[in-house]
């Protein structure tokens, strides 16, 4: 299970990264996800669940950001979003893209993303 994995990374990232103190308050883990990154975010927030039960950060959530796919040509000036198109009943795993100016290949600069942005963290003052 692809994404069972990347959840407990996640989860082990923010263990290791953020104050116990923080953590214990932590409501929303914000996540940059990438275009290209094709997994169900419903079975990674389902993951994350399970995964954090019994650790501080029991009861939070993730909230995913979505980060456009943007590319830079290798032959020409081109550089942008680019969109593919998956044909019907062919999944890539990785999709094939193209420069929408002269078809050659290209680098992905955006779209890759899987990473934390920020914590909403609970207000200290109750009340
Ligand atoms: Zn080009």
């Amino acid at each position: 299970m692809h994404e069972y994995s990347l959840a407990k990374e996640l989860v082990k990232t923010l263990l290791d990264g953020v104050p116990e103190d923080q953590l214990g308050k932590t409501e929303i883990v914000h996540v940059e996800l990438g275009e290209l990154r094709i997994l169900s975010k419903e079975a990674l927030s389902t993951a994350y669940g399970i995964i954090t039960e019994d650790t501080l950060l029991e009861g939070s959530e993730i909230e995913y950001e979505d980060v456009k796919l943007e590319a830079r040509c290798q032959r020409c000036d081109f550089s942008g979003p680019v969109s593919y198109e998956e044909e019907e009943g062919v999944h890539f795993a990785v999709p094939v893209l193209s420069c929408p100016e002269c078809g050659g290949a290209v680098d992905i600069l955006k779209g890759n993303e899987l990473a934390v942005r920020k914590l909403t963290v609970a207000d200290d003052d109750e009340g």
